[in-house]
């Protein structure tokens, strides 16, 4: 039992940045505004997650730490399309458990109670009496402990100290602590500009690395995650379908909302690709900041850098990349993606029309800018 456990433990939760990313995911799935991640040591060391969502109830802080416990009914198509939820289905704190010394502290909107928002225990008695001011549950290396009050504002802080001390084979891979925080910091990085609606913050070893504003504005979440130097340099990307293309499918009539979600209606391969991409000059010979998001979910794909990379033309100097932040709308049926929760990468029906759409609009940001 202990080994199937730490087996699948390894394939969710491979090092800390992979924690890092399980945690966010559930916090952004908690319908957080403000994510804060503290690590020290790399996060090999501890782990902290604070959110403002919509928090657990005491009585169900064990059920999230139990196997196969998720409280989101994805059906296999929403995993197989990458659409809803960011869960994978149920494993992560279970997994997480399983390796490390755990602790998910948490306290509850007052909404989630009803009407009664001055005495939260008061509308639903099965909440039990610590509602409103919270709860935490522990979880050694799989044992789980009774649930205890804790005060705590509304939200969830989950907290994941001695990282995989219970896989003493799999510490043995785990890089140097600068690697391992690097890793952090490039998937937080990803996160907090695919949500520039979330505040979320970095800490490292007590030392701010960055932090969001979350005000809704990309501009200002590449400034915080990517510094002023690269902001200046970014140039808008905005590209919709041509109006005839669009004009086909709602000119045929009044929608019908039972069978045609809105804009699911229209047929067109690409619904828009917006986000911003940096002046030919600014420029890292790394392809890692050249970031691609497609229905919102951060993925790697050569065929969404290609695209990129050619509307530069001969513009970019030998084996460097521009800063990009890039949001591909497709419709959900159309893409798959991997759900491999080590992989992200995604694969389009419609490859070569995703492909021209890209590459279309990044070199018209580009020519908008005389470039
Ligand atoms: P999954 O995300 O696939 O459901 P997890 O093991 O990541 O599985 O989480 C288990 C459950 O714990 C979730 O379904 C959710 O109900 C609850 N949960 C976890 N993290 C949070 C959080 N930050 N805020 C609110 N609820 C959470
Ligand atoms: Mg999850």
């Amino acid at each position: 039992e202990r080994t199937i456990q730490q087996i699948a433990a390894g394939e969710v939760v491979e090092r800390p940045a992979s924690i890092v990313k399980e945690l966010v995911e559930n916090a952004l799935d908690a319908d957080a505004s403000r994510i804060a991640v503290a690590v020290t040591g790399g996060g090999t060391e501890r782990i902290r997650v604070r959110d403002d969502g919509v928090g657990i109830p005491p009585n169900q802080l064990p059920e999230a730490v139990a196997e196969h416990a998720t409280s989101k009914i994805g059906d296999i198509d929403d995993l197989e399309s990458g659409v809803g939820t960011l869960g994978f289905r149920g494993e992560a704190l279970y997994t997480i458990g399983a390796v490390s010394r755990l602790t998910i502290r948490s306290r509850p909107r007052p909404e989630a109670y009803g009407d009664s928002k001055e005495d939260p225990s008061d509308g639903d008695p099965s909440v039990g009496v610590d509602a409103d001011s919270g709860a935490e549950i522990t979880v050694e290396g799989g044992e789980v402990e009774e649930v205890r009050p804790a005060g705590c504002p509304v939200g969830t802080t989950v907290e994941v100290e001695d990282v995989f001390y219970n896989t003493p084979a799999r510490e043995k891979f785990l890089k140097t602590d600068a690697t391992e925080f690097d890793h952090v910091n490039r998937v937080l990085t990803q996160y907090a500009l695919a949500n520039p609606d979330v505040a979320v913050s970095l800490e490292h070893d007590g030392r701010e690395t960055f932090a969001t504003e979350g005000n809704g504005d990309l501009e200002s979440a590449v400034l915080a995650v990517y510094g002023r130097d690269v902001a200046t340099s970014m140039r808008q990307v905005e590209w919709r379908p041509t109006e005839n293309e669009t004009k086909a499918g709602s000119e045929s009539g009044a929608i019908d909302e039972e069978t045609n979600a809105p804009g699911a209606d229209d047929g067109d391969p690409v619904r828009r690709v917006h986000g911003l991409v940096s002046h030919p000059e600014t420029t890292r010979a790394s392809r890692e900041y050249l970031s691609t998001f497609v229905n919102g979910r951060y993925v790697r794909s050569s065929t969404l850098r290609n695209a990129v990379v050619d509307a530069y033309g001969g513009q970019l100097s030998a084996d460097r990349y521009p800063f990009a932040v890039l949001f591909v709308e497709v419709p959900a049926e159309t893409v798959d993606v991997n759900v491999h929760p080590r992989k992200t990468e995604i694969r389009f029906d419609a490859e070569a029309a995703v492909r021209d759409a890209v590459e279309t609009a990044v070199e018209r940001a580009l020519l908008d800018h005389g470039l």
